[in-house]
């Protein structure tokens, strides 16, 4: 396909995909996928102006006006913002406003995900509430408007003004409506944006009443007018006439501010009542605003940044399938690389045969993939309209890809297992699952290593591990590695021996068994030999222990095998005994907020970040007034300037070992 046909195939698409959203209140579409033809569009345009049609939806804010509601056409246009993606993009941003000769002060704000509102007030009183519409011309919906209580029908003054805010509906309200409607069989919102643009658009007023929506007031168009030079000043302005200001803003000196300012929104967003998709970074002087102008689109002088996506989509090349440590086998999707949360995926868990049939996803669809938090992705399902040809229908294997031999299916279960103990696929896995952070924290023992290891005959079972120092020289001989390296490694693997039962007992793989469960037998039995010994009455009794795993339990114990991997490493000197209750609550640790920059010599990031939560501190990404200590290692990074900056307690790494010594 040439340029010029790419770029009208986006701009086709752009323009259904603008009418579904803002028209139709149905995007067919994820936002990410939306954002990246845009993104794709912008950079064509970029590169060969001469093609660029004249209806771009590149300079396009929102979309047509539906009839129903009066239209009326905004005093001053109410644009679109735009987006950056992620740090570098924010750098490029206010570079981009420093060549033009400024040095500016930035105000942050949360990004909340809802629908444009522009509010006229005549002598103080409401008259007008109107919708973005296109950016030009939008709806009145002023009746409705009146129903959301937060925005106020007379100001504290008398005066003539317009502000500009969001209209929004909270987390709570939304999962309130949706329940109700599920419980009336009918369809549901898909998130709390779609919900409030529905509800401020409905003919009947009492509709609109009836779904508690609220608003955040952000924008005053012609601040001048006001004698208000600053945007900082016009938010105080506006709370001061009755509007409801999101407190939740902060002035930035610079793009670091701005950068942290983010960080520290990223990690509180979900805890926040109402949905925010970003930060949005605005100039805080009006008259370097005004200096700076617009693009056809959007202001110069501001921009969105939007926090990575969580879904999107992209096309199954593949199904391939893993044998895991105990057996169970997992189909997985090979996809074609996209980027989600911040990383790039290229494959995706298909959990097990029944979710596949059920969701009736096939090789060659499109589907849409969700990350969460640190989960491995998963294909949540396919898009169906995006299937333009007939595709195969997916078909469980019923052999081991690695040993051959035919899988089970117990009833009761939807996975499928491999019976083979001795499977090689199910050795290098359980290794790969020992070492795991979350077990026994081997650092420097990656899944590629461990294969290789493994391949090379250097690891055949878990307790091979500890012999791994026999084969020093041979180790330090292999393609990226070195004498630090291996020693690392090899100081990690001792170090481990010392780690408490809860860590030992989630690293042996018992199936069924996951941290927090290791974590209550520990505590509960304090010892391998009790845990050992434990009836099934006696396990059953734990809270948080089912049937399915004290039988597993049990089951782990009788297996010759599994004692006999137990007894060498206790006679290799790996601890058996719970050590929860020697870690004490330290004051010098407890309750502060601790941040840390910089490489540490004496141990790992993890480790370190280990021993400050043990000791009842936090570890957060970045400095602000709140945070209490920063722990500062060789060539730190600019949190060490802020911390000095904010005169904010500085700990190096020969005092932090002298705190850890004592
Ligand atoms: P935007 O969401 O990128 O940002 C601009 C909007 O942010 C403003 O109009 C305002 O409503 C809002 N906002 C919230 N808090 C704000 C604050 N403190 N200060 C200023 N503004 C604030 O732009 P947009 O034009 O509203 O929407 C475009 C986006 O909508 C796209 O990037 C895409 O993610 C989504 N979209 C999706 C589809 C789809 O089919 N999935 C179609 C069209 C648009």
């Amino acid at each position: 396909m040439d340029i010029k046909q790419r770029m009208e195939e986006i701009e086709s698409l752009l323009n259904k995909y603008n009418y579904e959203y803002y028209v139709l209140d149905k995007p067919s579409v994820e936002d990410s996928e939306y954002d990246r033809l845009m993104q794709e569009l912008l950079s064509l345009e970029e590169e060969h102006p001469e093609l660029k049609s004249n209806t771009s939806p590149t300079t396009r804010v929102g979309s047509e006006v539906v009839t129903n509601f009066e239209k009326i056409v905004h005093q001053r246009p109410m644009l679109s913002l735009g987006n950056v993606f992620n740090e570098d993009e924010i750098v490029k941003f206010d570079e981009r406003i420093k060549k033009e000769g400024f040095n500016p002060e930035y105000v942050c704000e949360l990004k909340i995900d809802g629908l444009a509102i522009s509010l006229v007030y005549e002598n103080g009183v409401l008259v007008r509430g109107v919708t973005r519409g296109d950016g030009r011309v939008g709806e009145d919906i002023t009746s409705n408007v009146k129903t959301i209580k937060s925005i106020p029908l007379r100001l504290s003054r008398d005066v003539d003004i317009e502000v500009r805010g969001e209209i929004y509906i909270d987390k709570k309200e939304f999962l309130r409506i949706n329940e109700e409607r599920k419980k009336a069989g009918l369809d549901l919102f898909q998130n709390c944006r779609n919900l409030a643009s529905g509800s401020v658009r409905q003919l009947d007023s009492k509709v609109t009443a009836e779904r508690k929506l609220n608003n955040f007031i952000y924008h005053l168009p012609n601040p001048l007018d006001y004698d208000i030079y600053r945007h900082s000043d016009a938010l105080l302005f506006m709370k001061e006439l009755g509007f409801r200001v999101n407190p939740k803003y902060k002035i930035c000196k610079d793009v670091n501010e701005v950068i942290s300012f983010i960080n520290e929104a990223t990690d509180y967003r979900s805890s926040l009542p109402y949905d925010i998709d970003g930060v949005v970074i605005k100039v805080n002087d009006i008259r370097m605003q005004e200096e700076l102008g617009f693009t056809a689109r959007s202001p110069k002088w501001a921009t969105a940044y939007k926090f990575p996506a969580e879904r999107v989509t992209t096309r199954l090349k593949d199904i391939k399938f893993t044998v895991g440590r105990t057996g169970k086998i997992t189909p997985n999707a090979m996809l074609e690389p996209v980027r989600v949360a911040g990383s790039t995926i290229r494959k995706a868990t298909l959990h097990n045969e029944d979710y596949i049939l059920n969701k009736d996803i096939r090789v060659g669809d499109i589907v849409v993939i969700q990350k969460a938090g640190d989960v491995i992705p998963e294909v949540v399902k396919p898009d169906l309209d995006r299937r333009t040809e007939v595709l195969p229908e997916f078909i469980m294997i019923d052999k081991c890809p690695v040993c051959g031999t035919p899988l089970i299916r117990k009833e009761d279960e939807a996975n499928h297992y491999c019976p083979n103990s001795k499977c090689d696929a199910r050795n290098a896995q359980k290794l790969i699952h020992f070492v795991s952070r979350k077990a026994m924290n081997i650092d420097g023992l990656g899944e590629r290593i461990i294969e290789d290891y493994y391949n090379f005959g250097y690891l055949t079972d878990i307790p091979s591990i500890y012999n791994l120092k026999n084969y020093k020289e041979e180790l330090k001989s292999l393609e990226g590695f070195g004498e630090k390296k291996v020693n690392n490694l090899l100081n990690a693997i001792e170090e481990s021996k010392n780690n408490s039962l809860e860590k030992l007992l989630f690293g042996l793989g018992i199936r069924h068994f996951g941290e927090k469960n290791a974590n209550i037998i520990a505590k509960k039995y304090r010892t391998m030999e009790n845990v050992k010994n434990a009836t099934y009455e006696d396990l059953i009794s734990t809270s948080d222990v089912g049937d399915v795993m004290a039988k597993s339990i049990i089951d782990y114990f009788k297996d010759e095998n599994n004692l006999k991997t137990i007894d060498t490493l206790k006679s290799i000197g790996v601890n058996m005994e719970y050590l929860g209750s020697e870690i004490k609550e330290d004051s010098r640790f407890l309750g502060k907020k601790f941040v840390l920059t910089g490489t540490i010599s004496a141990m790992s990031r993890d480790k370190l970040k280990e021993i400050i939560t043990s000791r009842g501190g936090n570890v957060t990404g970045s400095v602000s007034e709140k945070t209490d200590v920063v722990i500062v290692g060789d060539a730190p990074g600019s949190k060490y300037d802020k911390a000095l900056e904010l005169g904010i307690e500085i700990w190096n790494e020969e005092e932090l070992m002298s705190i850890l010594d004592n």
